[in-house]
Parts: C-alpha cells; sequence; structure tokens
C-alpha cells in the first residue's frame, strides 16, 4: 500500500505578501495588476470573507471591498519560496511531484527519514513549513493521489486530514460530487443532470453508462469512487514549458496590428528560451478574444523551431476572421517537446497492493 501526501499551501501569493508586509497582515489583501482589466491571482482569508476569490476580475474585487489593498505579483519571490518548500519535500522523499508552485504530491511509502507513519511526517513537513518560511500549509495523507488531494482541502486553512484505507470508500461515498478532483464546474453541471450529487450515485452508474456520458473520464470516475487510483506520483524537475502571454488594455481588432503584438509576445518567449537553453518541437498559439473564449493551436516539427520558424509558424495560426469579428484581448506563445526530453522521461514504478 502507498502513502502518499498532497501539501497545499494556503493562499500562498497572498500570504508571502502578509508576510514580507507586516501592515498588510489581518486584513483584505489581494494579488494582481490594478489595470481596469486584471483579475486576483490570489486572494486572502480577510478577502475571502468579502467573496473575493482567484480569477475574479479586479474591478468587481474591489465593488466588494473597497478598501481592498492590491498588491503586485512578486513571480520571482513566490518562486524563490516555492524552492525552499520543494527542498523540505526532498528531505523526506525524492518522489515529489509539483503541481504548481505552492502544490505536490510526495510519495513518501519509503522515506528519508524514520518517522514511523505518514501523518506524522505530513505534520512535521507542515510544522518545518511554518518554521521555516513562516508560512501554513493544509497537508492530506492517503493511499494514492486522488484521496491525498481531496483530503487536503477538507480542513483548511493550517488542515491536516488522513483518509485511512478502510474509510475511503464511506468517505467517498457522502462527498459532494462538486469536490471530486477532476470535476470541474460543467461536469458537476452535467452531473446533478444526470441525478448525481454525492459519491453513493456516482457509483451506482456502470462503467458503460460512464463511459457513454463522459467519455474517457468516464473509467477515472468509475475507478476513483471506488478509491481505486493507480497514478504513480512522478517527480518532474523537467520544465515542461516554456512561453509568455500579454493582457491587452483595449481589445485588438487590427490583423497587423495582432501580428505586431504576437512578434513582442515570441520575443519574450524566445529570450525565455536562450535563458534555459531549451529549444521545443512544438509551439502553440493562444488567444483569447474580447468575449473571454479562448482557443488554443499548436504545430509540431521533428526538430526544435528556429525563432523564424516560431514566428512564421504562429502568424499562419492565426484566424484571421474571428480576429476581425471578436477582437483579441490575449495573446500568447508557449514551446514545449523539448529536444532533450527523451531521454528523460520519469521512471514508471512498480506499485505494490
Ligand atoms: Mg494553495
Amino acid at each position: 500500500m502507498r502513502k502518499i501526501i498532497h501539501v497545499d499551501m494556503d493562499s500562498f501569493f497572498a500570504s508571502v505578501e502578509q508576510r514580507d508586509f507586516p501592515q498588510y497582515r489581518r486584513k483584505p489583501l489581494v494579488v494582481g495588476g490594478n489595470s481596469p482589466r486584471a483579475v486576483v491571482a490570489a486572494a486572502s482569508y480577510e478577502a475571502r470573507k468579502y467573496g473575493i476569490h482567484s480569477a475574479m476580475p479586479m474591478a468587481r474585487a474591489l465593488q466588494k471591498c473597497p478598501h481592498l489593498i492590491i498588491t503586485p505579483h512578486r513571480s520571482a519571490v513566490y518562486k524563490e519560496v516555492s524552492e525552499h518548500i520543494q527542498a523540505i519535500f526532498h528531505e523526506y522523499t525524492d518522489l515529489v511531484e509539483p503541481l504548481s508552485l505552492d502544490e505536490a504530491y510526495l510519495d513518501v511509502t519509503e522515506p528519508k527519514k524514520g518517522l514511523p507513519s505518514a501523518s506524522l511526517i505530513a505534520k512535521e513537513i507542515k510544522n518545518e513549513i511554518r518554521k521555516r518560511e513562516n508560512l501554513i500549509a493544509s497537508a492530506g495523507v492517503s493511499y494514492n493521489k486522488f484521496l491525498a488531494k481531496i483530503a487536503s482541502d477538507m480542513d483548511k486553512p493550517d488542515g491536516f486530514y488522513l483518509i485511512k484505507p478502510d474509510d475511503a470508500e464511506a468517505f467517498l461515498k457522502d462527498l459532494k460530487i462538486g469536490l471530486f478532483f477532476g470535476v470541474g464546474k460543467k461536469t458537476e453541471a452535467k452531473m446533478h443532470q444526470l441525478g448525481i450529487f454525492k459519491g453513493e450515485d456516482l457509483k451506482r452508474l456502470t462503467l458503460p453508462e460512464l463511459m457513454r456520458y463522459f467519455g474517457k473520464n468516464g473509467r477515472y470516475f468509475y475507478d476513483v469512487v471506488r478509491g481505486i487510483d493507480e497514478r504513480p506520483v512522478l517527480p518532474s524537475r523537467v520544465r515542461k514549458s516554456i512561453g509568455a502571454e500579454r493582457t491587452y488594455q483595449t481589445d485588438i481588432y487590427d490583423l497587423g496590428h495582432v501580428e505586431i503584438k504576437l512578434a513582442e509576445v515570441v520575443d519574450v518567449m524566445w529570450e525565455r528560451s536562450l535563458a534555459k537553453k531549451k529549444q521545443g518541437r512544438t509551439v502553440t498559439l493562444k488567444l483569447r478574444y474580447a468575449n473571454f473564449v479562448t482557443i488554443t493551436r499548436s504545430h509540431s516539427q521533428n526538430r526544435p523551431f528556429t525563432k523564424a520558424e516560431i514566428l512564421s509558424t504562429l502568424m499562419a495560426l492565426l484566424p484571421h476572421d474571428a480576429i476581425r469579428q471578436n477582437g483579441v484581448r490575449l495573446l500568447g506563445a508557449t514551446m514545449t517537446n523539448f529536444y532533450d526530453e527523451d531521454q528523460t522521461l520519469p521512471r514508471q514504478l512498480k506499485i505494490d497492493f
């Protein structure tokens, strides 16, 4: 039986700001830009009491709380703190799979340090994060990634929650379907239409029914509601993509103007790829229209793209009519499928049950 911990920092960016600037403590604060088009990147717990949450337009957040403190996004600082936290994880296991700057799965089935249980390790990690970084984390412990991730959300902030193998099915039976990891707003609505509100409702559907309603996700839902998730924790220290994107103050309808802006975004991405010494064989264009509909289009080749090739490829992917019709709010470019990655694919783990 594996022992998996999911660690999730509480209100990460906002907590770093409140830690570094004492005048912000115990106050409603959000991290994000303050242009009229900006959105909330993170909200402190005090701000959440006003109904403010991440991805909310800043203008709306200010309506809800006029004395809201808005601080700029200090990416370099968050990244550095994240590296410190990752270093703590690595003291306990090398099987660390980061999901973002502030979240990771740890497989502590065979930990490096001699603590007798996964729960004790999780609590010690929380303590070390508090002691060394002066930040609060929540941890979930279970025997697979799905349950560990749900567990870390059960008792936030400063949470600890353990789902033991024998308790998993009973726990899932009563769990609201929206709290299942992998069920987004759209899927939740669809499940409600199908009369699925809790785990026990989901469990009543057969595998063929689930596959019919949810495609390949049907198999995933069928398994996880039975407490089955065999996905290994994959340590991924390899950077998987390099990109850049820009949101514009006013929507752009002119194609020539879009091309100029795209060239600027490619410049930024290219500089980043040079700094990381990475060359991708897939390039992706991201485009968000004024109505917030977002599309991505990719192109791959079997050797790394030059800068000129990236630019001409992305230009060719621009949907001319849709741009003239809808206007562009955001442009992004991403490079993936790096040249040196084939040889360093993470090893599949043998899982013992
Ligand atoms: Mg978090």
